[in-house]
């Protein structure tokens, strides 16, 4: 007789920034998920991302109550990206890896289809959103960068898919062999390939608590996430050169025959000028504000900074007496 097949270890994980309101709620919800399927073993990995308020310590709580629960804590906080990075490499050896938010907005509930999927065959699995809670300038803000990204990158990304799905073992492997600093998990998601499939959801709002992600960072995780993935700005930047180019070559031509032939007075021609001058001037800052996104981004790249520090377990707690 054959042995039963071992069954196969998700680990979930989960940056968590100021959460203390939401956690109490994600334990039962993630705890009665477990408890109700009984066909994978469950590895919640929660990365306390330098919080300010007791979260660390409630999930060490939860963690002395129930094992499957672990606690990895950055040193301070360094991004939800650098995170989730952090919560990826330690829960390398799980056969999949489910990642999601803390606060709820991905319910756990939809794990088990994300579950059902990657048993079907597809390396990665997006969680799609059938409703956005988010509205506003949030809500604006999101769906720009989508068309955005879209429009610009070699690999687009879902517009209805964020961070929240599933990867399989493989797709980890491929995760870690990308060495980069600026990370954004979507693009990369999409960048490595593999079968995907996508299961819809709708997305919930905020169990407790406000947003953590200021509207600063997520709009540098846009901008990592146009430059990292295209050249497009670059090559923009060499034709509009090229056009600007042409026209100022066109207008002297222009001029230099008006003067010769003397069709009418020459003209004086300030106003444009002054036009000429600022459309330029502003045509040659854009063109430097790009070319430093790059450099910025080479820059933080030649540097080899580690993503995150994790904090050691045995500092997380007080340090013995001398
Ligand atoms: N988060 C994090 N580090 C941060 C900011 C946020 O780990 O610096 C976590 C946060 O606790 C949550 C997830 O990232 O689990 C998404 O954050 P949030 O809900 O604030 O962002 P949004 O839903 O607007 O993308
Ligand atoms: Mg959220």
């Amino acid at each position: 007789m054959n042995a039963p097949a071992p069954i196969p270890t998700i680990a979930l994980v989960i940056p968590v920034f100021n959460e203390q309101a939401v956690l109490p709620e994600l334990f039962t919800r993630l705890t009665a998920l477990f408890d109700g399927t009984h066909d994978c073993a469950w590895r919640p990995v929660l990365v306390d991302d330098g919080s300010h308020d007791p979260s660390a310590s409630l999930i060490r709580a939860q963690s002395a109550r129930d094992p499957r629960f672990e606690l990895v804590e950055l040193s301070r906080n360094f991004g939800f990206q650098s995170a989730l990075a952090a919560g990826l490499a330690h829960a390398r050896g799980a056969e999949a890896v489910v990642t999601m938010d803390a606060d709820l907005q991905d319910p756990p509930e939809i794990i088990p289809q994300l579950v059902v999927a990657w048993r079907g065959g597809a390396e990665i699995v997006r969680a799609m959103r059938r409703t956005r809670a988010e509205t506003g300038l949030r809500r604006v803000g999101f769906d720009l960068f989508h068309r955005l990204f879209g429009s610009l990158s070699d690999f687009p990304i879902e517009p209805n898919t964020g961070t929240f799905g599933l990867i399989g073992r493989h797709a980890v492997e491929a995760f870690h062999q990308l060495p980069e600093r600026h990370r954004f998990f979507p693009g990369l998601r999409a960048w490595i390939g593999f079968p995907t499939a996508d299961v819809l959801y709708d997305r919930q709002e905020r169990a407790a608590g406000v947003p953590q992600q200021t509207f600063r960072r997520l709009i540098r995780y846009a901008l990592d996430g146009v430059f990292s993935f295209s050249h497009l700005p670059l090559r923009v930047l060499t034709y509009a050169g090229i056009f600007v180019a042409c026209m100022g070559f066109a207008a002297g031509l222009f001029f230099i025959l008006w003067r010769i032939f003397q069709f009418e007075r020459s003209p004086t021609g300030f106003t444009t000028l002054a036009a000429l001058i600022t459309f330029l001037g502003g045509v040659q800052l854009i063109g430097i504000g790009v070319l430093g996104e790059y450099l910025g981004r080479i820059y933080d790249e030649v540097k080899r900074r580690p993503n995150y520090i994790v904090k050691p377990a045995a500092r997380s707690a007080r340090p013995p007496p001398c």
